[in-house]
C-alpha cells in the first residue's frame, strides 16, 4: 500500500489527498520488505484519520543511498549556491501558496487550531526555508596568510553529507522546516523520519519537493516507529549526521547510536523545564500575559514551555490572580473552530502522561487553583492547569510535562529567583520579566539557559540562534549558527614556492 488517501475535513468538508507511502527518489514507494502501517488519529475526535507505511530497517537503507547517490551526483558539491537558494525559494512559495491545506491537515494529525497551524507553523516556515535560501550562495571559507611568498591556506565549508532528521510531534511542518533548510542551504541530502504520530504533513511537503524541482534522492522521508526508522537512522553507517528534536531519553538514545557506529555528527534540541521569573517591578498585566502564552501556547506541547513561575512574595497572590484570570480567557477547542486558541494534545500516551502528573501535583500537597479535571466526552483536551505553593522537589517541578500544567512558588530575594531557576537539569529558555534595567541584565547574565527572554518569552526567529545548554540539547538550529551544524570545515594547505630539503 502507497497508495494516496483522500481525506475529508471535517469542518469544511473539503478533500485533501495524502501520500501514505516512503518518499524515496521523488517517488511513494511501498517498504522494501514489511507491512507494517503506522495509524493516523484526530486527537480532538480520538477518530483513525488514515494509515501510512511504516518504514523498517531496510527501507531505512534504501532512502539513505538514495540520500547518498544524490550527494555525489546532483547535490553536495555539484550543485551551486544558487541554485540551491533557488529551489529553496521555490519550496517556500509552493508552501506559502498551500497554507491553508497544509494548516488543515496538520490541524487533523496533531490537533492545533488551523489559524495557528497557517499563520505561525507555516507563516515561520516559510520565512526559515527563505532564510537559509539567503544563506546558500553566502557560505564562505576563509583565505589565511601562512607566508606571503610560498604558501597559502584556505579553507572550505563543505556540506556534511547525508544528515538523518528525526522530528517530533509538536510542530510538524515548523521542525521540518528548521531542520530541511539550513541542510539543503549547506548542499547536504536528507532522510527524514517524522513522528510515527503526525506523519502526513511531511508526506504532503514531500510532494513538494517534486514540485519544487529537486533532484531525486536530495529530501527522502520515511515515517516510522521511532524504535525501527529512527534508532537505524542513529546507528547507520553511511549517516554522516543526525540532527534530532524531541525528548532528553531518546536523545541519548540518539547519541549512544551515533558514538557506537561511525560517530555521525550530533545535534539534539531536547527537552526543557523553563522558569519564569516575575519581579515586584514587573509590569504585571503584561507578564501575565507573557507566562500565559509560555505555558498556554501549543497547549503546554513546548520544549521551551515556561513550566516553572517564580513570583516575588511582595506581588505573589495578586499575580496568581491575574495569571488565573488569562488563563481562563484562552478557549481550548477543536482546531477547527475559530475560537480555539489551543487545541488537544497529541495523543491518548500524552494525555494521560499529563493527567498522572496533575495527580502527582495533587498527591504531594500543591495546591491546585484552576483546572485540574478531566473533560467528559472524545478528545484529548486538558485545561490549563495551575499549582501554586509548589517546593523543590515536587515531580511537577522537577519532570517536563508537556501540557498546559503551571507550576508556581515564591521567592524573596533575586539570589533565591536565580538559585531556584536554575535548579534544574535542564537549559533550553528561561523568562524574566521586571522593570529595572539593571536587574534585568544582571539575572540575564545569571540563568542558565539557551534563550533568555526579558520582558517577553516563547518568539522566535529565524536569524537568531536557538538550543539548550545542560540536558536541553548539543548545537544550535537557527540564525547563521546552524550552518555550522551542516557543514565540515576542510583546510587546504597551498605551498607555491617552499622546497623541501631532504634528508631531514
Ligand atoms: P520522542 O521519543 O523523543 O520522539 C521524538 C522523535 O524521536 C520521534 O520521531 C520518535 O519517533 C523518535 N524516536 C523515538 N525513539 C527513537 C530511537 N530509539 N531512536 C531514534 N529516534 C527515536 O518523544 P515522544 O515519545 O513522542 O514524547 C515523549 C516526551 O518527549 C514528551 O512528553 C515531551 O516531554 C518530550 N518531547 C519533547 C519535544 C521537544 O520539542 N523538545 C518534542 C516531543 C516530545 P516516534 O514518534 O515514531 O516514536
Ligand atoms: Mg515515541
Amino acid at each position: 500500500m502507497a497508495k494516496p488517501v483522500t481525506l475529508t475535513i471535517p469542518a469544511t468538508g473539503k478533500q485533501i489527498t495524502v501520500p501514505t507511502g516512503l518518499f524515496i527518489n521523488n517517488e511513494f514507494v511501498p517498504s522494501v520488505d514489511s507491512t507494517e502501517t503506522i495509524q493516523c488519529i484526530n486527537p480532538a475526535t480520538e477518530e483513525v484519520i488514515c494509515s501510512v507505511v511504516a518504514g523498517s530497517e531496510r527501507d531505512i537503507d534504501v532512502a539513505v543511498a538514495a540520500a547518498r547517490k544524490a550527494f555525489k551526483t546532483t547535490w553536495g558539491k555539484n550543485v551551486t549556491g544558487f541554485e540551491r537558494s533557488r529551489l529553496i525559494n521555490k519550496l517556500a512559495d509552493l508552501i506559502e501558496r498551500d497554507a491553508q491545506e497544509l494548516a488543515e491537515l496538520e490541524t487533523l494529525n496533531n490537533g492545533k487550531p488551523v489559524k495557528i497551524a497557517r499563520d505561525f507553523d507555516i507563516g515561520d516556515s516559510v520565512q526559515c526555508l527563505r532564510y537559509y535560501a539567503g544563506w546558500a550562495d553566502k557560505i564562505l571559507g576563509q583565505a589565511i596568510e601562512v607566508d606571503n611568498k610560498t604558501k597559502l591556506a584556505f579553507t572550505r565549508h563543505d556540506p556534511i553529507g547525508v544528515c538523518g532528521q528525526i522530528i517530533p510531534w509538536n510542530y510538524p511542518i515548523n521542525m521540518w522546516s528548521w531542520k530541511v533548510a539550513p541542510a539543503l542551504a549547506c548542499g547536504c541530502t536528507i532522510v527524514m523520519k517524522p513522528s510515527e504520530i503526525t506523519p502526513l504533513t511531511a508526506l504532503k511537503l514531500s510532494e513538494l519537493i517534486v514540485e519544487a524541482g529537486f533532484p531525486p534522492g536530495v529530501v527522502n522521508t520515511v515515517p516510522s516507529l521511532g524504535s525501527v526508522g529512527g534508532a537505524a537512522l542513529s546507528s547507520h553507517k553511511d549517516v554522516d549526521k543526525v540532527a534530532f528534536t524531541g525528548s532528553t531519553v531518546t536523545g541519548r538514545k540518539i547519541m549512544e547510536a551515533a558514538a557506537k557506529s561511525n560517530l555521525k555528527k550530533v545535534s539534539l534540541e531536547l527537552g526543557g523545564k523553563s522558569p519564569q521569573i516575575v519581579f515586584e517591578s514587573a509590569d504585571l498585566d503584561q507578564a501575565a500575559n507573557w507566562v500565559a502564552l509560555g505555558i498556554l501556547y501549543n497547549t503546554g506541547q513546548d520544549c521551551t514551555a515556561g513550566s516553572r513561575l517564580f513570583v516575588q512574595d511582595t506581588i505573589y497572590e495578586r499575580f496568581i490572580e491575574i495569571v488565573v484570570q488569562k488563563f481562563k480567557q484562552l478557549k481550548i477547542g477543536n482546531g477547527f473552530d475559530e475560537s480555539s486558541g489551543g487545541g488537544p494534545v497529541v495523543s491518548k500516551m500524552q494525555y494521560d502522561k499529563i493527567f498522572s502528573y496533575i495527580e502527582s501535583g495533587k498527591q504531594a500537597g500543591a495546591r491546585c487553583v484552576l483546572g485540574g479535571e478531566k473533560r467528559p466526552g472524545k478528545g484529548y483536551f486538558v485545561d490549563p492547569t495551575v499549582f501554586v505553593d509548589v517546593k523543590p522537589d515536587m515531580k511537577i517541578v522537577r519532570d517536563e510535562i508537556f501540557g498546559p500544567v503551571l507550576a508556581v512558588a515564591r521567592f524573596a530575594t533575586e539570589e533565591e529567583a536565580v538559585e531556584l531557576a536554575n535548579d534544574t537539569s535542564y537549559g533550553l529558555g528561561a523568562g524574566l520579566h521586571s522593570n529595572d534595567a539593571s536587574q534585568c541584565m544582571r539575572v540575564s547574565q545569571a540563568l542558565e539557559a539557551g534563550t533568555v527572554w526579558v520582558n517577553q518569552y516563547n518568539l522566535l526567529n529565524n536569524n537568531v540562534p536557538f538550543g539548550g545548554k545542560k540536558q536541553s540539547g548539543i548545537g544550535r538550529e537557527l540564525g547563521s549558527y546552524a550552518l555550522e551544524e551542516y557543514t565540515s570545515v576542510k583546510a587546504i594547505h597551498w605551498n607555491y614556492g617552499e622546497k623541501l630539503d631532504w634528508p631531514l
